[in-house]
């Protein structure tokens, strides 16, 4: 389960808006609980690095993505999940996505960005216990 507020919900949202045509992409900052619930303190907008084919690609620069983890580890926060946005595609993980995902654990957020209108917005959580078996699993999205 991820737990986010109502805010942060909004923000991942209206990234995917900003950057229609194009793929967003960012970062989810928090606290994994004891019963394996994710809860978002933080979401931090990332640019896209996939300058080729960034409308149905995305990939946050390496340099990004150690600052942001380096930010949240001074405030406490650990990095939870991912989100990023398929312009006029379904709310559904593709084969890519499951390639380039690696945090296992971890929540995995997509938005279907229709027109440039957010629509549907999915998490996954990436399960399993290494690379080889990885998967995405269907994860329920709580807005507290
Ligand atoms: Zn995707």
């Amino acid at each position: 389960m991820l737990k986010l507020s109502q805010s942060d919900y909004v923000s991942l949202r209206q990234h995917g808006e900003e950057t229609y045509p194009h793929e967003c992409c960012g970062v989810l900052l928090g606290s994994f609980d004891d019963d394996g619930t994710r809860t978002v303190t933080r979401v931090a907008h990332c640019g896209n690095a996939r300058k080729d084919s960034p409308h149905n690609r995305y990939h946050i620069d390496p340099k990004e993505l150690i600052r942001v983890q380096r930010e949240g580890r001074e405030r406490g926060e650990d990095i939870v999940g991912f989100y990023h946005s398929h312009p006029d595609h379904p709310a559904a993980w593709s084969q890519t996505d499951l390639a380039e995902a690696h945090w296992l654990g971890c929540s995995y957020v997509i938005t279907s960005v229709e027109k440039g209108k957010a629509a549907v917005t999915n998490s996954f959580e990436l399960a399993g216990r290494d690379e080889s078996d990885k998967k995405f699993v269907d994860e329920q999205t709580v807005i507290v």
